[in-house]
């Protein structure tokens, strides 16, 4: 019964009808009256007090006054028309200016008429003016005030419509009427009491019409508690589960691994490396199937470590293979390996794309009859007539360009016994966030790069200085170094990046007609691609022009300078992935940020950051702050993050205690079978099987 008035057709609302109905479906997928109900605001405007014109100051950020507008006129012609007025109430007067709807507001503005005005007020020669002010006429429900107006986003499309936030506010406030009583709770009662929450129905209530500051904090507390703990809880159960159903390959001879130890080990392992792969060892002998998350900063050696693990599983008669996202990364990871299995006779092999048929055959049997032991590849992988004889460990590179389904696709590669999962990024993922996307994976990290390395050198130049930083390539290059120039590649501007990096590798082929200049950008056929890259590597050439082709995993020791064009268009997590291409030889590297002169405060504050420091975690809180979590590498694509409420870089504590709450939970009833946990139960079924997800509510 309750459910299905939440499953009721939105145009069925009050003032609603199919028009603007249709309207809501497509513009803000809003199709039921559960789906609008938690379409939440996402500010609201303190409506709760009324100011005088005599006290308003240049700082503040809204204003509400009573008032009466004595006048309005048209003025100006073409593009410089506005509609002027003049507004009192009785401490002073101040002048409104609009510059659209004009016809409109003069149509409906009365002359003389008392108004509840709202908007941000400014000054100019010491007098008090607003521009597009909302007027609403003085009425019983707008004079009294003591009220939070909600914001809803709505598009221009719906603007267009009329309709706007406040007509979602009306809406809002229509449904609520009928809805509050049927409103369900689905926090059981001694959560509710433990962590003091508000009823859910009172929450919902009050994120739309608050009643108070005080409310409002309550209600927005109380759901994204109840957000961030049923997603805990589902990662954690998920967790749980796998624990108990899916059974592991025991890998427990290392005969191959001893060889590759005593002799063969190019340099000491350090501690964080040593580390994880006792971790990860640990997780391949148990008995359960390992999905394992390993984080490194660039350059902490997560190759070797992958190796490593590798040779256990070989040791002990599975195969194992390496996904790497892009065919360059796939070709050095192979490159690297080979050196290592030669070592051993071990067969490896490559499998990409751009295998030849012949080839790739060969290799389709070697893995089938078990005589290939390491295949290294891209998507090529995934394909299905890729079988093992007993793959039983598959390494991802660079987790974020991958998806979960990916992930699973590899894991059914072993239809008797999955294989172990380890994961790699170089992105690092600040704890929050880490918990929520990865809440299914252990997670080992490195947090130590090798001994010697010297910190890279990082500078911020304006483009005015780029004679200098010329001099500066140039000197380096001398000394017998390489030097990547980089450029953004934003795809809505695409045209135009592109002129730039041409015109930017022209201008230094002009400048350094002593070098050769390679340049690698995504218009570029795959193979002519790897042609320039491999000049580069093989040190043919002296510069590397590019695009941010290069920002994952390429590895060329002798390439100490990064300078990187227009830095005020990376990203955080982009600028340290692209300087983490420097710094891998023995070498004093050098990372240099170019801008323009004129930068917004979040650039400042990113290259700012990218000066202070080479520590990736900071860096990612840094990112996580300023960016919020939905756009951090990779976890938008990945699906896995989809919080209406909660924000993961302002709720760490509420994440923190809903978190361990769910964890104690599931510790002490797994299968949440105890009368206590019913409720909790039926809403993670509802979740399952719900996808429209208006059920959270009801
Ligand atoms: P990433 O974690 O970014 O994938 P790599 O595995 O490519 O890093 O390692 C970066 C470089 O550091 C490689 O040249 C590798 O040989 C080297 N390296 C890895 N581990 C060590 C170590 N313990 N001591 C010295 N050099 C190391
Ligand atoms: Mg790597």
């Amino acid at each position: 019964m309750q459910n299905d008035f939440f499953e009721t057709r939105i145009e069925l609302l009050r003032n609603v009808g199919p028009q603007r109905g249709q309207l809501l479906n497509t513009e803000l997928q809003i199709f039921t009256f559960g789906d609008l109900i938690q379409y939440y605001p996402f500010r609201y405007e303190d409506r709760t007090q009324f100011h005088y014109i005599s006290d308003l100051t240049e700082d503040m950020e809204y204003a509400q006054i009573k008032g009466r507008l004595r006048t309005f006129e048209k003025v100006g012609e073409g593009f410089k028309q506005r509609l002027t007025g003049t507004f009192t109430d009785g401490t002073g007067s101040m002048e409104l200016t609009w510059f659209q709807g004009i016809t409109w507001l003069e149509k409906h503005l009365r002359m003389g008429a008392e108004y509840v005005l709202f908007g941000k007020p400014s000054f100019f020669q010491g007098r008090p003016q607003m521009q597009h002010p909302e007027l609403e006429l003085l009425n019983g429900t707008n004079e009294k005030g003591g009220y939070y107006q909600p914001v809803y986003s709505v598009t221009e499309k719906l603007r267009k419509k009329y309709i706007e936030s406040k007509q979602i506010a009306l809406m809002q406030r229509a449904l609520l009427e009928k809805a509050y009583p049927l409103i369900r709770e689905n926090l059981p009662t001694f959560l509710l009491q433990k962590y003091r929450l508000v009823a859910k129905r009172d929450a919902i209530y009050n994120i739309h019409l608050p009643h108070s500051d005080q409310w409002l904090h309550q209600a927005r507390r109380r759901l994204k508690f109840e957000e961030l703990f049923y997603n805990q809880l589902r990662l954690i159960k998920q967790k749980v589960l796998r624990r108990v159903d899916y059974e592991g390959q025991i890998f427990k001879s290392a005969a191959l691994l001893k060889i590759f130890y005593d002799e063969y080990l190019p340099f000491p392992l350090t501690n964080a490396q040593k580390r994880v792969i006792k971790e990860i060892f640990a997780d391949m002998r148990m008995g359960r199937q390992m999905n394992r998350l390993l984080q490194g900063d660039v350059g902490s050696g997560k190759t070797i470590v992958a190796f490593i693990c590798m040779l256990l599983a070989i040791d002990n008669g599975a195969q194992a293979c390496l996904m790497a996202p892009t065919e360059i990364l796939a070709d050095q990871h192979y490159q690297g390996l080979k050196e290592f299995a030669e070592l051993l006779g071990i067969r490896i092999e490559k499998l990409t794309g751009s295998t030849k048929k012949k080839a790739r055959a060969l290799i389709h049997e070697g893995l089938l009859d078990g005589s290939v032991k390491i295949i290294v590849g891209t998507h090529a992988l995934l394909e299905d007539i890729v079988q093992f004889q007993n793959l039983g460990l598959c390494v991802i590179d660079e987790q974020h360009r991958f998806g979960v389904a990916q992930r699973a696709k590899l894991w059914e590669k072993n239809k008797y016994m999955h294989p172990h999962i380890l994961v790699m990024t170089a992105t690092p993922i600040p704890r929050t966030l880490a918990m929520t996307l990865y809440g299914d994976l252990d997670v080992s990290v490195i947090d130590e790069l090798p001994k010697g390395r010297k910190p890279i050198k990082t500078v911020h130049r304006y483009d005015s200085h780029r004679l200098n930083v010329f001099g500066f390539m140039r000197d380096e290059i001398q000394k017998g170094r390489q030097v990547y120039v980089v450029y953004p590649l934003i795809e809505e501007s695409e045209k135009l990046d592109y002129k730039d990096l041409m015109d930017g590798y022209e201008s230094i082929v002009r400048a350094f007609p002593e070098y050769q200049v390679s340049i690698v950008h995504g218009k570029m056929k795959p193979a002519d691609k790897d042609f320039e890259m491999q000049r580069f590597v093989k040190a043919e050439t002296q510069i590397m022009v590019a695009t941010t082709v290069i920002e994952v995993g390429v590895n060329v020791p002798n390439a100490s300078v990064m300078v990187i064009e227009s830095a005020e268009k990376f990203g955080l997590a982009q600028l340290h992935q692209l300087r983490g291409r420097v710094g891998r030889g023995a070498e004093q590297s050098f990372c240099i940020l170019m801008t323009d002169f004129k930068l917004s405060k979040d650039s400042r504050t990113r290259i700012e950051t990218m000066v202070r420091t080479t520590d990736g975690f900071e860096i990612a809180d840094v990112d996580l702050q300023l960016r919020g979590p939905g756009d951090i590498s990779g976890t938008q694509q990945s699906g896995i993050i989809d919080l209406q409420i909660a924000d993961l870089a302002k709720d760490g504590e509420i994440l923190k205690v809903a978190r361990e709450c769910a964890q104690a939970i599931l510790e002490a009833d797994p299968n949440l079978s105890a009368e206590e946990h019913s409720m909790i139960r039926e809403q993670i079924d509802s979740l399952k099987t719900n996808q429209s997800n208006w059920s959270r509510i009801s």
